[in-house]
């Protein structure tokens, strides 16, 4: 017996909640429930975060949430309770199954059939974004070496256990070659440790065009989180099907299952919506606790229900479907084929003994860092590269001189391009002449120098080397 937390949520929650509830004890899954309050009435009663403090204990305790859509008020300040959730929970893989039920969901893609993995805490998604000059704002994209390895460790693991032949990895390294060349050197560093999975990288624009072209290419798709929160759309719409899917949100203790989609207010209260996408929420929340057997029945009888042609009105279409059916109806036509096979749709068969292998992060040997540099970024308002060199040599030690300046990371001093558009917000790099060295102190009498020179600077980063490699961009051009 599993306990679990379940949030009926706003809009169409309730109803959808119901009927997946129905569907879940019909098939005698084996849960015990602590229902809790999230959403609208949290947030309207004055809680920004749209959730009190004894839910978070309730979830923490349990450790796995079934959460039903809520509705997030516009304005005011309120924190979206998704990310909240994923954030406090550790919550880093997102996991979306993407199947076409062709012919009897509209679908250009009849073939496809594919997983998308997406990291789920980290990259633009950390939110530390400022405004640095009248012209210049930025966000910092963060990846981490734990933060790959758990995801890519997952996408490998996931694609052993539950049958898949093959991950593919979505990144921009030949652009960001720090980060997205992280994601990917720790992609080829874990693909040799499954050697019965294929394995391959895309760049994530040929491998989006791909995607939406040839999806029965793919089989596991991992990436980060940006990449993954719009392609897990992209995927999940031409599948034909972007109400019917839903997804995991994976963290090492806890984990949160929903359907993708919102609370629909406007079919709220109706016994209209489709509960298939919060189905197949607790579809994988079932096979993730073990419980496969149930949840192969429950898949197979949902397959079968749409086979049948008993539809609710979102993927109702006169000539192939043959009734049409609110939320409650729908659930009690997936109850009666509990234990009943698709036959054109293909059965689903669950590894009956799932279990994740996914070792605890192990820090690595710390490397030789060496500071080499430091780029002092700058307000500036004038355009002409040129004199900025001057005024920027006017902060110079004797052994640390100005090497480049760049605008927007294209090179623009020396040697600069005149036609090249220049904002206020300037990389000025500084780096220690042959045979010397740079240290913090250094730093500190470049920006001492730069207030005496009356010069605006926002902001520094240190250029290190680790274990001897130089690993910060280069000027574009340079
Ligand atoms: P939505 O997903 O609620 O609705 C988009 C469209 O899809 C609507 O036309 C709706 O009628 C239809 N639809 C959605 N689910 C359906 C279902 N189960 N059956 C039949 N039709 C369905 O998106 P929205 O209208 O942009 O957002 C409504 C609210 O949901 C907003 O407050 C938003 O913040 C919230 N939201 C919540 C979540 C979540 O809790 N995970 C996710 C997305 C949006």
């Amino acid at each position: 017996m599993q306990r679990i937390t379940v949030a009926r949520g706003d809009g169409i929650g309730p109803e959808i909640m119901e009927a997946t509830l129905k569907i879940l004890k019909a098939a005698g899954a084996e849960l015990e429930i602590d229902e809790i309050e999230v959403g609208e009435k949290v947030y309207l009663s004055g809680n920004t975060s749209g959730i009190a403090k004894d839910a978070w204990d309730i979830i923490r305790k349990n450790k796995i949430f079934l959460k039903a859509p809520i509705t997030t008020p516009q304005g005011g300040g309120y924190k979206s309770l998704n990310v909240t959730t994923r954030k406090f929970l550790g919550l880093y893989a997102n996991v979306r199954p993407c199947m076409s039920l062709h012919p009897f969901v509209q679908t250009k893609h009849p073939k496809m059939d594919l997983i998308i993995i997406r990291e789920n805490e980290e990259d633009l998604y950390a939110g530390i974004e400022h405004q640095q000059t009248d012209e210049v704002v930025q966000c910092l994209k963060l990846i981490s070496r734990p933060g790959c390895e758990k995801i890519i460790r997952y996408a490998f693991e996931y694609a052993r256990q539950y049958g898949r032949k093959k991950v593919t990895c979505f990144t921009k390294d030949n652009i960001m070659k720090q980060t997205d060349g992280l994601f990917h050197k720790v992609f080829d560093e874990i693909a040799p440790l499954y050697p019965d999975i294929q394995h391959e990288h895309w760049i994530i624009d040929i491998g989006a065009a791909k995607l939406a072209d040839t999806p029965e290419a793919f089989d596991v798709i991992v990436m980060p989180n940006l990449y993954g929160d719009i392609l897990s759309d992209v995927a999940a719409q031409i599948a034909g099907s972007v109400g019917l899917a839903g997804s995991a949100n994976i963290g090492e203790e806890c984990a949160m299952f929903e359907a993708i989609h919102g609370s629909a207010p406007r079919i709220a209260g109706q016994d209209k919506a489709n509960p298939s996408g919060l189905l197949h929420g607790a579809i994988l929340m079932l096979a993730h606790i073990g419980q496969t057997d149930i949840a192969e029945n429950i898949e197979n009888a949902w397959l079968k229900t749409i086979e049948d042609g008993l539809h609710t009105y979102d993927i109702y279409k006169e000539g192939t479907s043959k009734e049409k059916l609110g939320t409650q109806a729908f659930a009690d036509a997936v109850i009666s084929n509990l234990g009943k096979k698709p036959i054109a749709l293909k059965e689903v068969i669950y590894n009956k003994n799932i279990t994740l292998q996914l070792p605890a992060y192990k820090r690595k040997e710390q490397a030789q860092k060496e500071l080499v540099g430091v780029d002092v970024f700058v307000h500036w308002r004038e355009t002409n590269a040129n004199e900025l060199a001057v005024l920027m040599k006017k902060i110079e030690l004797p052994n640390i001189k100005l090497s480049m300046i760049t605008n927007r990371g294209i090179k623009v001093w020396p040697d600069g391009f005149r036609e090249t558009f220049c904002t206020d917000h300037w990389r000025c790099r500084f780096k220690p002449i042959a045979g010397e060295k740079i240290t913090k102190e250094h730093i500190i009498a470049l920006l001492q120098n730069s207030i005496s020179e009356n010069i605006d600077t926002i902001k520094t980063e240190n250029l290190y080397a680790f274990n001897g490699i130089e690993a910060f961009s280069l000027g574009q051009g340079q």
